[in-house]
């Protein structure tokens, strides 16, 4: 008996025309993730991606884990492959699902038929193999309302499958579907998670990070790149640029007024962000701002910070509390990294009064008493690339 995996696809279905596109790229997604994983045939048909493993080593299990954070998958199934005749459908039920049925009470039999040559209809499929699994397991009895277990079988063009566990996918839309953005990501809770809801549409990310060693440490630089790393388990590979951000906070510190260090330094980090995304081809910055989470996340502030670029700023977490986006980075697993106790560059010269209500003259008057182009420039020059 065989073992395979079934993906059922999200939104693709309802994209026309572009469709085979969508499912092309999903498919290369599907490769790339499960590459480590072992060897596999992938086909796409009628809203279905079947994998059917080519080696032994194949691990079912973890090819479900890892593609269960590919985004443009709403549920997953583990499936045995029969021949499609009625015979061989029935004792591979009973066989394969042998754990399941004889430790349920009630079960249910749901058939789709795509093949319309298959000599028995949906209703009789249903009918005469809950018929043999009532005669086999004495323990079971039918419940079509509330099963505890469900067997689906599907006659499809190749074979017909037998399963019952379903898994949740991470729905969404493949990634590279919608373009590339260059996301702002500080070591904290909230820009992995505005990354990740990007990129469940579909963007590609890159990740910039404001590095200002040694008022920041070393450590902090790594658990950015930690958190990158588990970010490409749902993003795919990623670049991330760390910008040398010391020169320019002290600049700041040396030549503008306190309570607007905040602003000016975010501005900085804007048009610095800008540049890179660029000349990465990203058409967008992200951040994981929110409104009213900190002195520069008014909506004043945030208006300060978008005059500074000509791109679009994306902020996916901008109407969510800080229990929200907490929930999301626990089911992403970058919570546990996030905590960790290493400084950010943002909090390192903090202004006692910042300004909660900026106007936007102010803000520029203090960030042009700076060398600009140089500054930024130079920070642009001396980035450090690293590829996950
Ligand atoms: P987070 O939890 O993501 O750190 P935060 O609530 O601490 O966010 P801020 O420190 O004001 O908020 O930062 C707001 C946003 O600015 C972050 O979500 C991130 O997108 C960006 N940002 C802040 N610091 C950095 C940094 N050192 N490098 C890159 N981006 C940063
Ligand atoms: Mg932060």
């Amino acid at each position: 008996m065989k073992e395979i995996i079934l993906c059922k696809l999200g939104e693709i279905v309802l994209k026309g025309l572009n469709r085979s596109a969508f499912e092309k790229l999903l498919i290369k997604n599907i490769k790339k993730s499960l590459s480590s994983v072992g060897t596999c045939d992938i086909s796409c048909k009628q809203s279905t991606i079947t994998i059917i493993p080519q080696d032994d080593f194949f691990d079912i299990d973890i090819a479900v884990s890892k593609l269960q954070k590919v985004f443009g998958i709403v549920a997953i199934s583990k499936a045995a492959l029969c021949e499609k005749d009625f015979s061989e459908i029935v004792k591979i039920a009973k066989e394969y699902l042998y754990l399941p049925l004889s430790m349920a009470k009630t079960f249910k039999v749901n058939a789709k038929r795509s093949d319309k040559e298959f000599p028995m209809n949906s209703p009789q499929i249903c009918a005469e193999l809950g018929g043999e699994l009532l005669e086999t397991f004495s323990n079971l009895s039918v419940d079509v309302k509330n099963p505890q277990v469900t067997v689906t079988v599907e006659i499809r063009d190749r074979f017909a499958f037998v399963s019952c566990e379903k898994f949740q996918g991470a729905g969404g839309m493949p990634i590279g579907s919608n373009g590339k953005c260059a996301l702002l990501l500080s070591g904290g809770i909230d820009s992995p998670v505005a990354g990740y809801m990007i990129a469940k549409r579909g963007v590609s990310l890159c990740c910039i990070h404001f590095y200002s060693y040694p008022y920041t440490s070393e450590r902090a630089k790594e658990k950015v790149l930690d958190l990158a790393k588990i970010m490409t388990d749902y993003c795919g590979e990623m670049k991330v640029f760390i910008v040398p951000f010391t020169k320019i906070q002290e600049e700041i510190k040396k030549n503008c007024k306190e309570e607007m260090f905040t602003l000016v330094m975010r501005r900085y980090m804007m048009k610095i962000a800008e540049k890179i995304a660029l000349s990465q081809n990203a058409s967008g910055l992200v951040t994981g701002e929110s409104i009213g989470q900190v002195a520069s996340q008014t909506l004043s502030a945030l208006a300060v910070t978008d005059d500074a670029v000509s791109i679009p700023v994306f902020r996916p977490v901008i109407g969510m509390d800080k229990e929200e986006i907490v929930q999301i980075s626990k089911k992403i697993n970058t919570f546990e990294t996030s905590i960790l106790p290493y400084e950010d560059c943002c909090t390192v010269f903090t202004p006692k009064h910042p300004k909660t209500k900026p106007v936007l003259k102010y803000v520029v008057y203090e960030e042009n008493k700076l060398d600009k182009e140089n500054l930024i420039n130079e920070a642009v020059e001396n980035v450090e690339v690293i590829i996950l």
